[in-house]
């Protein structure tokens, strides 16, 4: 699975190295957490002089210093528990935000062949759920493991101070405690590694009910998704009690050792006159040691929980964090903004999860400014064949080619910088119309710019009858817009884009012959002069482009404009009449 698995040790060091940043808080935290051992410590240990100085002995020096002492203790303990406690969070918090942009920018950096093998679920809850735990492991096992340890190391210490014979005993107990926990770490971590994947099939689940909503009413998928929800929630549930279980047992068991020794030692001084040998006082402050000792104990015993829980959420983090991303490596040239021809020279394709080749040998060549309309089946390639060209895949065999420069070895932003691009389904984001057309790279542009692409995706009109205008807010994509709205919306973007390629992946949906004309003009407005490559459902984008290459299963069947290939009565022929004819 990951590198990890079995090496926790190499896990949380990585995990730690994300402090290094906040090394100034973290210190201040940690000397918070020092002070806050110190004052516990002292407090077991004034009830000796306490007890002996003041009730005993009735010294007057003592019985005026202590109320004092024990205000300034807590003064102390007070300012060291706040600095612990906001410092490590101020460090947590901030490991938080840090592995989440981290994972984000790699979401965005990712491979297309990454998306396709993900599920969109998953990676939610790895940046919602898994960071959380994470920092939690990083600040708040570490909280417990400085703060409590070095108050049980300085209330252990006392105890052998004031009695050596008795503290003797809790050594032997004390590998009994260390075995204990070794064994149900391995099994914390494994439950920890359920829960985490259940979370991100329960944020799957919901995902996709709302996303088909539609779908789910009138297919009547009600029955069914609830079904789907209830087993990943339930499973989430018996996960986590499983884990509260597990830990529920542990923590008493472990309490009730350490309880029987306590038992054992009070034994012992009571039937041994131990207590003529020790005076009260001592006996007392070594109780308070004790009973004191129990919470810091039982948080020690805990922390495993959660260190196990952070490891199981870092090895999840890093699959991510570590998975492929695009090489942007080779220099970065400027876009090439003249006329460009395009050409694919003997290109063979496969996605990963594909068993044979998508495309076989598929060789062309665009003239700049040429619009060439590709056709065929559903299937055959069509859509497989545009991405290959803004590089969203690379071919196998083969190469492709712009100006007679290989694309391979350009970088990606240069190559990008020169594609318009309107897909399949036509992305919108949550954001204005506005802010939809000027898009990424393209939010530097002027407002009449904006609008003129507007109008020339013959947008403009349907834009400013709306109330809001170009201030409208589109939905989750574009859900508030209708189909044809949305086509022309994704055109008025790359229009706006203006750049030398033009990839048009044409929507399949139908469209009434009046919309179906006003996206027609503006899809010729927007390829003059540039050169296209428009993937043809419609006849009238046939006829108007320069050229048709026909596909067939992954392979160029026939080129030629509409008359010559109609005349061949051959794959396009028969296409024609199944397909465009109507
Ligand atoms: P349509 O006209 O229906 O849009 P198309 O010609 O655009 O079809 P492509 O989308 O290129 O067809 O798909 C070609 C083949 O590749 C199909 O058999 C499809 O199953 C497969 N395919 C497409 N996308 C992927 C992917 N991301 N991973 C694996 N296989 C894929
Ligand atoms: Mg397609």
């Amino acid at each position: 699975m990951n590198q990890y698995r079995n090496n926790a040790f190499k896990l949380y060091k990585r995990l730690l190295k994300n402090t290094r940043v906040y090394r100034g808080v973290f210190a201040l935290a940690i000397i918070g957490m020092i002070i806050h051992a110190i004052t516990d410590t002292s407090f077991a240990a004034i009830i000796k002089p306490l007890l002996d100085g003041s009730f005993i002995n009735k010294d007057p020096d003592f019985i005026s210093l202590m109320p004092l002492l024990i205000i300034l203790i807590f003064v102390f303990r007070g300012v060291g528990s706040f600095m612990s406690n906001y410092g490590m969070a101020y460090v947590g918090r901030s490991i938080i935000r840090d592995i989440r942009r981290e994972m984000f920018n790699k979401i965005l950096k990712r491979s297309s062949s990454s998306y396709d093998s993900s599920i969109t679920g998953k990676l939610v809850s790895k940046i919602t759920f898994d960071a959380e735990q994470v920092a939690e492991a990083a600040t708040k096992a570490v909280t417990t493991i400085i703060k409590d340890g070095l108050t049980i190391i300085g209330l252990l210490s006392l105890m052998f101070y004031y009695s050596f014979t008795l503290s003797i005993g809790l050594i032997l107990i004390a590998p009994l405690i260390g075995i204990f926990l070794k064994i149900m770490s391995v099994k914390f971590r494994s439950i920890s590694r359920d829960i985490q994947k259940s979370m991100g099939e329960i944020t799957n689940v919901v995902e996709e009910s709302i996303i088909g909503h539609r779908i789910i009413k009138i297919f009547g998928g009600k029955s069914q998704e609830t079904k789907n929800f209830e087993y990943a929630n339930s499973n989430n549930r018996e996960r986590n009690l499983r884990l509260i279980f597990i830990q529920s047992i542990s923590i008493p068991m472990m309490q009730l050792v350490v309880a029987i020794f306590l038992a054992i030692i009070i034994f012992f001084v009571t039937s041994n006159n131990y207590l003529e040998e020790i005076s009260i006082g001592t006996f007392m402050s070594y109780l308070t040691a004790m009973i004191m000792m129990f919470a810091p104990i039982k948080r020690l015993s805990e922390v495993n929980v959660t260190l196990q829980r952070g490891i199981a959420a870092s090895e999840s983090i890093y699959d991510l964090i570590d998975s492929e991303s695009e090489d942007f490596s080779s220099p970065h040239d400027e876009p090439i903004t003249g006329k460009i021809s395009v050409a694919f020279k003997n290109v063979c394709f496969k996605y990963p999860t594909s068993e044979k080749n998508i495309l076989n040998n598929i060789s062309f060549f665009i003239n700049p400014g040429e619009t060439v309309a590709l056709v065929g089946r559903s299937g055959s390639g069509k859509t497989t064949i545009l991405d290959l060209i803004p590089r969203l895949y690379d071919p196998d065999s083969g190469y492709i080619t712009f100006n007679d420069k290989k694309i391979i070895d350009s970088n990606l932003n240069s190559i990008r910088g020169c594609i318009s691009y309107v897909g399949q389904d036509f992305t919108l984001f949550n954001d204005t119309i506005y802010n939809n057309i000027a898009y990424g790279e393209l939010s530097s542009s002027s407002h009449s710019e904006v609008e003129h692409a507007a109008e020339k995706a013959n947008a403009k009109q349907f834009i400013t009858a709306l109330p809001n205008g170009f201030d409208t807010i589109v939905g989750q994509n574009g859900i508030l817009l209708s189909g044809g709205q949305r086509q022309r919306l994704a055109l008025a973007r790359a229009i706006l884009k203006n750049s030398s390629i033009l990839l048009l992946d044409e929507a399949t949906s139908a469209l009434d012959t009046e919309s179906e004309n006003i996206i027609q003009e503006s899809i010729q407005k927007l390829s003059k002069n540039k050169t296209t490559l428009i993937i043809a459902h419609r006849l009238s984008t046939i006829i108007s482009s320069d050229r048709i290459i026909v596909i067939e299963n992954g392979t160029i069947r026939e080129e030629g404009n509409h008359e010559e290939l109609l005349s061949k009565k051959s794959t396009y022929f028969s296409l024609y009449n199944s397909q465009f004819k109507s």
